[in-house]
């Protein structure tokens, strides 16, 4: 369908938009806490007419507006059900933008582009509420807590699936680092799964000029830390993708003491079930198989931090959502030609309510910081270093036409099922 009508107005509504995505951008707050967000979410749904539930799963906002098209009101069943969501915390990140919106809240930072994410979404619905009979069916729009740790299982789990329509697809879009005004995805697995687990290795401390008293847990640490680097390299098949990332690892308090224990924090990145079982049997296997090695008093504690899936992006979906980005946006589609390390926690909705989901990408990155790199190597190379890239002190989306792409092309994806 052509989506025209239901963009009617927009123009004239993006000062107002990007005045609303400046305000979440200087006030980020973290994962669970989003309180001034949500009530910020609350309060814009209300006045454009829709049906608002607060507190779900924490601090989550779910809008519902269900429409007949013939200027009557609507009811469920009137059409199919679509699910919109965006999340809305922000990171432990210290802003280095050095933008004149940049936070207030010290050590807090929309680093990862939630903010537009939120901006995006009350767009969407500001046109759905306004432009009533340009579409029909119902709408769910889903604003979401706590993606940075998983959060959509807490809304899940909050009776999401009884008290809100059942949704025919759900639907998604994250700000990436590339350039801004592109949209692009993929069929099947789009996102990594992310696995983490604090480990804590058991020694048995002492004084430093006696290790032969004591079963050393840094050198066993040690050990395991460069043994995890041949999971990927020797376990993990050429055509496959995985990662093994340990990001932390903490022990002693003195150089001449050796301590009881060291903890180490390990992040597994997979994109399919068996790479996944493979990988995290393998750092299972060779912690404990590194404490055998070293005589450790106690067998290894590995405890699971968090655990996100596969994103996975249905075929027939995503080819419906392609074919409306295309149209909405010609030459400025693109489709990757595999799945990216990040990893989403989105694909919960999909999994939990029975519904295929699609999830794509709107680049929001500065034109100018692209000057020698095109499309083609963009997707085949990934994004140069040189670029702030989400999760970044200096990520730094630019809201034009970043905020205006993002609102049509939810539109425009909706739109496939909701025309009239
Ligand atoms: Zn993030
Ligand atoms: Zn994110």
């Amino acid at each position: 369908m052509s989506i025209s009508p239901l963009l009617t107005g927009l123009t004239g509504k993006l000062p107002e938009l990007r005045a609303l995505y400046e305000d979440l951008h200087t006030y980020p707050e973290l994962s669970f806490e989003e309180e001034r967000t949500a009530a910020l979410v609350a309060e814009r749904l209300r006045e454009q007419g829709w049906e608002v539930t607060e507190r779900v799963g924490g601090t989550g906002v779910v809008g519902v507006l269900a429409n007949r098209g013939d200027g009557a009101d609507g009811a469920e069943g009137d059409g199919p059900v679509v699910l919109l969501r965006a999340d809305m915390d922000a990171l432990p990140v210290r802003e280095e933008t050095g933008l004149p919106y940049a936070s207030k809240n010290d050590g807090v930072m929309h680093a990862c582009g939630h903010d537009m994410h939120v901006a995006w979404l009350l767009g969407a619905t500001g046109q759905l509420a306004a432009v009533r009979d340009a579409w029909r069916g119902t709408v769910v729009a889903v604003f979401q807590p706590a993606e940075e740790v998983g959060g959509a299982p807490k809304m899940l789990a909050d009776g999401f699936a009884e008290r809100f329509p059942r949704p025919d697809v759900c639907l998604a879009q994250h700000v990436a680092a590339a350039p801004a005004g592109l949209v692009g995805t993929r069929a099947g697995a789009l996102m990594a799964g992310a696995d983490s687990m604090r480990v804590t290795l058991f020694g048995r401390g002492g004084h430093g000029s006696t290790p032969e008293a004591t079963v050393d847990p840094v050198v066993l640490a040690a050990a395991v830390v460069m043994r995890l680097q041949t999971v990927v390299s020797r376990e993990v098949g050429a055509g496959q993708q995985a990662v093994v990332t340990v990001g932390s690892i903490h022990g002693g308090t003195k150089e001449n003491i050796i301590p009881d224990t060291v903890e180490l924090k390990i992040n597994v990145r997979s994109t399919t079930a068996a790479v996944r079982e493979r990988v995290l049997a393998a750092v299972e296997r060779i912690v404990r198989a590194e404490a055998a090695a070293s005589a450790a008093p106690r067998e290894p504690e590995i405890v699971p931090i968090e655990s996100f899936p596969v994103t996975h992006n249905d075929p027939a979906a995503t080819e419906a959502v392609q074919a409306a980005l295309a149209a909405e946006f010609p030459s400025l589609t693109f489709e990757l030609t595999s799945p990216v390390p990040n990893s989403e926690d989105f694909g919960a909705f999909g999994t939990a309510l029975g519904a295929p989901s699609v999830f794509w990408f709107v680049g929001g990155a500065d034109h100018r910081l692209f000057v020698d790199v095109d499309l083609e190597a963009l997707v085949r190379d990934g994004i140069p270093p040189q670029i702030p890239s989400n999760h970044s002190p200096r990520f730094a989306p630019v809201p034009e036409p970043t905020i205006e792409t993002g609102v049509r092309a939810l539109l425009a994806a909706a739109g496939h099922w909701l025309a009239p």
